[in-house]
């Protein structure tokens, strides 16, 4: 069986953790790296072996390339696992990782490079017969082109930043008399935030569900898909609760659509793990991007899939074939996913600082990754998210009441978190119901 020796982590938290787990129950010992300001935290206080890459910066700790590869290179790592954000969806990382004959677990370097880039992703989708949500056939030149496409299909629309993420850089025009505004607005975001600010017009949808698809390739032309999760409840464009499968799909519509996806991705020559983002309105389907890496969300699918996303992502790094077919995937239940944030539950504004008790909940069916102790002081300087609490049942209300349960028997002491607002999420009747768009959360936070 093809494997590795060493396998260095280039992330931080829970997702740092979560590696180091797929790790060692692979048998592959594993190298920490850290900023700084994470000299105690979790995913240095378990790893095999730990490396200070820089100071509490980002910049110059966790997406500074140079100090990760010399990481690699003194404690004689053969693969790097990116986890999310930071260098995930970096190509010229994988390419720098590759050209160190190191492996990067996860997709080619071009295929990376073809889908952080929106307008690109949407052409290579659009060829391989994906529906798109209707919008600019590129980047927008100017304020006059804009003008003829938003005339064209409708307003509202939507001005989006071609290198976005996060939800960052993209601005609502309701009408013409808004249009101006938004598109200077979203260019300067996309600006500062990207280093890019090119820009491209989507039609405004009024009530999709945000539903994505999980898939895994191999190196041998083969594509299976893990079924759907439905990520409309967000804030900002931002998620919040996750749920697979979706409320609003049945099995048919799920092969349709995966059917559609793993072929659109096997003509690509895709491989390693994927997320492809749809907008789903009136019962079509519209493609909005591809994430290229491992999801926040990916939790929700291995519990109703019954398999180990990283370590699948590791083996097929490693050369191995998928080793099953779609026919082999069965789902069963329904799984739910809380993100847990260091942040008030009100006004959103982080709350770094010390954690005095920490009590996860335990029980049937409840998986909690994080990275938290007591006595943890959480830093302020990166993503808030501090927990996620994922419930497993056999049936979707089940799986609510079960969560109900589980965030009730959770204890996060010393700061703020997001954990009330799930409480108060999970006894809603429209939640219960299933019904709900991207704009429901905003909505129900404003009337809470
Ligand atoms: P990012 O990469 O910044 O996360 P996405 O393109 O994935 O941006 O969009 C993030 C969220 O913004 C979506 O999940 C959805 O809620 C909303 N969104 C994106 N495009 C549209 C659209 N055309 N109409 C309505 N909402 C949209």
């Amino acid at each position: 069986m093809a494997s590795f020796h060493k396998i260095l982590i280039a992330n931080r938290g829970e997702i740092a953790l979560r590696i180091q787990r797929a790790c060692r129950e692979l048998g592959i010992p594993t190298v920490a790296v850290h900023s700084t300001a994470d000299a105690t935290a979790m995913h240095v206080r378990l790893a095999d072996e730990s490396v200070c890459i820089g100071p509490p910066s980002a910049r110059d700790s966790y997406l500074n390339i140079p100090a990760i590869l010399s990481a690699a290179a003194i404690t004689g790592a053969d693969a790097i696992h990116p986890g999310y954000g930071f260098l995930s969806e970096n190509a010229r990382f994988a390419e720098m990782v590759e050209a160190h004959g190191l492996t990067f677990i996860g997709p080619a370097p071009a295929h990376i490079r073809m889908m952080g880039d929106k307008i690109a992703a949407k052409t290579a989708m659009a060829g391989l017969g994906v529906p798109l949500v209707p919008g600019s056939d590129g980047a927008i030149a100017d304020l006059g082109e804009a003008r003829a496409v938003a005339g064209r299909i409708g307003y509202p629309v939507l001005i989006k930043a071609a290198a976005g993420g996060g939800g960052r850089g993209m601005k609502v025009a309701a009408s013409e008399g808004e249009l101006e505004e938004a598109w200077r607005v979203a260019r300067t975001e996309a600006a500062s935030a990207f280093g890019n600010d090119q820009v491209y017009i989507e039609k405004y949808l009024d009530r999709p569900r945000h539903i994505e698809l999980q898939v895994l390739a191999d190196a041998h032309g083969n594509v299976v898909h893990f079924g759907e999760r439905d990520c409309s409840l967000q804030r900002r464009h931002q998620k919040l609760l996750e749920e697979a499968g979706s409320p609003a799909l049945d099995a048919a519509a799920r092969d349709a659509l995966g059917a559609r996806v793993t072929s659109a991705l096997a003509q690509l020559g895709y491989r390693n793990a994927g997320t492809l983002e749809f907008l789903y309105q009136d019962g079509q389907f519209a493609f909005i991007e591809m994430n290229t890496r491992l999801q926040v969300e990916h939790p929700v699918s291995e519990a109703i899939a019954g398999v180990d996303l990283v370590q699948e992502q590791i083996r097929l790094a490693a050369g191995e074939p998928l080793g099953y077919t779609q026919a082999d995937i069965r789902f069963s239940g329904h799984a739910i996913e809380c993100r847990i944030n260091a942040e008030d539950p009100v006004s959103f504004a982080p709350t770094p600082g010390r954690v005095n008790v920490f009590h996860p909940p335990g029980g049937p069916g409840v998986r909690v990754d994080s990275a938290l102790y007591a006595g943890y002081v959480v830093p302020p300087y990166y993503d808030s998210l501090v927990a996620k609490l994922i419930v497993h049942a056999p049936s979707r209300p089940e799986a609510i009441a079960r969560l109900a349960r589980a965030l009730d028997e959770f204890v996060i002491d010393g700061i703020k978190t997001t954990l009330p607002l799930h409480q108060r999420i999970v006894r809603d009747k429209e939640f219960a119901a299933g019904d709900y768009t991207i704009h429901w959360l905003e909505d129900f936070v404003a009337r809470s």
